[in-house]
Formats: C-alpha cells, structure tokens, sequence
C-alpha cells in the first residue's frame, strides 16, 4: 500500500430527474418483459419484436438513453416511446479513485438508498464489483456490510445499471456503426458487492441475462462470478438459470467455527453446502468453484484447518482464494501475519489446488472487501457535516 492520498471528486449533483407521471423505466426488463410493455403502450404485436431488438441495441449496447437519439426508430415511434418510458440507472453520488486505480462508487437508488460499487482494473482485465442488496439479513461476524440491517433487494434494473453507470464513467460505449471492439476496460463482473445475491435471486438472474445478451453488454457467462455464503437450495438454479461461475464464502473447516463465521451455516452445513457444490455442472476445469476463505488470525488460519479445507473440498474442481481479513472500526477479528497466510497457502498448493492470495485493492478509500458499509456511513456522515455547516437543519 502507497501512503499517497486518494483523489476524491464529487461528480454531478445536479439531481437527476425521477420518472415523471409513472413513466415506466426500460433497465432491467427481460427481452420478453420489454416486449410486453411495449404492445402495452401501442407497439403493434407483429412488429414488437424486431423493436425490442432495436431499442435493447440503442440501451444495452451503444448506452443511449434518450428516445429521440434511437435513429433507425420512426420520428413519431420516438416520441411515443418518450411519452411512456425512461431509461433509468442509479445515480452517482461520489466517486472516488485509490492510489491503485481502484474506483468506488456511490450509487443512489430509488427510495434515496446508497449502495457502493467499486472498479478494480487488473493489466489483463478489469472486474466490477455489483451489489445485490442495500445491507444484509445474515450476520457473518467478520463482515461489515453483515453488521447493517437489510433496507431492501435491488431491482434487475439497479443491478445492472451498475454496470451501465461504470461504462459511462470509464468512457467505454461503443460508437454505433464502429467495429466490435474486444479489449474491455469491464471486462469481468463479480457479485460480491453488498448483499446476498442468493437471496435476490430472480433481479440478480435478469439482470446477469441482461449482461450477458449478445446484442447489449455482451460478457461472457464465465467472465461472471456469483459469490454466495451457501444458500443451498438456489445453488443448482445458479448453475441452470444463470449459468456464471460460482463462489463460496467458505470461511471454515468445522461447522462449529463456520457456525459462528458464518451463521447461515446453521440452516445449511458444510456437508450439505459440498454436496451441492459436487453436483453444481461445469463444463471445463477453467470453471472451478472458489473457495473463498478469509484468513482470520488464531481463529481458522492453523495449518490443521488447511489440511481439513484440502480434505473437505477432495474430487470439486476447485480453487482456493484467501482473503486477508480487512478489518473495519470495532471488527472482532485480526488479519493473519503474511507468514501464516503464506503457510496456509502452502499446503493447499502442495495437495494440488491454486491457493492465491488476494491482494487487498482501494483499501487507501475502504473499498476492500468487507468494507463497504463503513465508506457508506462516512459518506453520509460528511454530508452531514456538510449540511451542517451550511446551516441546512435536517
Ligand atoms: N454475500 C456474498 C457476497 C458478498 S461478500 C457472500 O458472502 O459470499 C464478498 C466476499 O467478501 C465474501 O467472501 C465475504 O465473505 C468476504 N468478506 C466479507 N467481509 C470481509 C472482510 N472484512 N475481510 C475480507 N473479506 C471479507
Ligand atoms: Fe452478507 Fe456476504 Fe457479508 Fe455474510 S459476508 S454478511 S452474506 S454480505
């Protein structure tokens, strides 16, 4: 970590519209649900599809969000569709951007709700971190994000204009008629931002579908990563409604440790979270499950707990990602030494799995893992200082 400062820039405060008078906004729609709005509002049935298509291109592919700039649609087609509809996506609050380049964003949804995103850019990719929910229902000890009430889901339409709010900010829409180009800023999605995607299943699969369509955003299904804590009984859907990679917030090699780690281990324990992950389908050994596993000191960081976790996850295709543990205000937990972690990393190695490391990115803005309610309230807190001394009375 550089002690360089970060660069903080509030970007436009000017407030975005809401939808005026119901208007209905077009992100997040299924191409069949999009359709269906559509004859809702006067498309004519025979040609709804070929519009959905067309309209799907100008929003999902080139980012256009004004009706009357969707060239190959009918001047009058234009304004209806103008009458009916917006294009909608979260509304940046603040960005800031780390010695390392990593990017974090607050976002405001609907309902004047905050949820952080952060951009990681690698030499060969370049991976956004998606929130699911505004907080958490599950309490894991070590996280802080676990520490705040679940406010709600958010929609497909949030989610995946998340996606859409960094491609503006890195600048990467295609210029309509321009040749496809391959080399992406965003090239790599992981839903590991706040919330348990599990538990949104349905907005997190549209929205994934959306991301993943090739006449829009066009990422691979393996260039996606979903990371759940182990909801069980929605990890065989992952696999056949979604199709993207998956990981597991493992944590622990005992279910007395997981059940204080991680309490959904309660409802579903370890043996019951492997025997789904032996039966989750995969195509290829490049789409192994991660293990992610966060090296917590003196509580599952032993040598024996890495014998355990290589005995445990014997015949899954399988990788193995430690995670320091990034510690917030008032954690409970301290981060293992780097000998430990190296140790430990070792030994899964040696038994035949890639063990990296994950090094901790935007720690300089707090936009590490786990991290993400504290640049949340410290946002707001500076806000209202900031309102504070403006003399604004809440
Ligand atoms: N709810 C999902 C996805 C979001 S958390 C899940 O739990 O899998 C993304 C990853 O960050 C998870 O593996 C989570 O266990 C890990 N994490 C949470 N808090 C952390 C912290 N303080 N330090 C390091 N990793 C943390
Ligand atoms: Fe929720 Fe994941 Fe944090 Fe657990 S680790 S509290 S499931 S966000």
């Amino acid at each position: 970590m550089t002690n360089s400062a970060p660069i903080t820039q509030d970007v436009h405060t000017i407030p975005r519209k809401l939808p005026e008078g119901g208007k209905v906004n077009l992100v997040g729609l299924t191409r069949e649900a999009l359709r269906d709005v559509l004859i809702a509002h006067g498309t004519p049935e025979k040609q709804a599809k070929m519009r959905v298509g067309q309209i799907w291109q100008w929003i999902y592919q080139w980012g256009v969000r004004d009706f009357h700039a969707m060239t190959n649609l009918a001047k009058a087609y234009r304004a209806q569709l103008d009458e009916a509809f917006v294009v909608e996506i979260p509304e940046v609050v603040s960005k800031q951007v780390s010695s390392d380049g990593t990017r974090k964003y607050l976002v405001r949804i609907a309902g004047g709700h905050e949820v952080e995103v952060v951009y990681i850019p690698e030499t060969d990719r370049g991976t956004l971190c998606v929130s699911s929910q505004v907080g958490c229902t599950l309490t894991c000890s070590f996280c802080h994000t676990g520490t705040q009430k679940l406010v709600r889901n958010l929609t497909a339409g949030e989610i995946v204009g998340q996606i859409m709010m960094a491609r503006d900010d890195l600048g990467e829409w295609p210029v309509p008629g321009a040749p496809k180009d391959e080399t992406r800023l965003l090239s790599n999605i992981v839903l590991m931002g706040m919330g348990e995607p599990l538990y949104n299943f349905e907005n997190v699969r549209d929205a994934m579908k959306i991301a993943m369509d090739g006449e829009g955003i066009s990422l691979s299904r393996r260039r996606i990563t979903l990371s759940t804590s182990g909801v069980v009984p929605e990890i065989a859907r992952t696999a056949e409604e979604i199709g993207c990679l998956l990981a597991v917030s493992f944590h622990a090699t005992t279910d007395e440790v997981r059940d204080k780690l991680v309490p959904i281990n309660k409802r579903w324990n370890i043996e019951e979270l492997l025997n789904a992950l032996r039966d989750y389908p995969r195509l290829t050994n490049s789409e192994r499950i991660t293990f992610e596993y966060v090296m917590l000191h003196g509580v599952n960081d032993s040598d024996e707990d890495a014998h355990r976790l290589v005995k445990l996850i014997e015949g899954i295709p399988a990788k193995v990602n430690l995670i320091p543990f990034n510690e917030w205000p008032g954690a409970p937990y301290k981060r293992s030494s780097n000998n430990r972690i190296h140790a430990f990393a070792n030994i899964i190695y040696q038994a035949g799995y890639a063990s990296p490391i994950r090094t901790p990115r935007g720690e300089d803005i707090l936009a590490a893992c786990g991290q993400l309610k504290s640049a949340t309230e410290r946002a707001r807190k500076s806000r209202k200082q900031i309102e504070a001394e403006a003399g604004v009375k809440n």
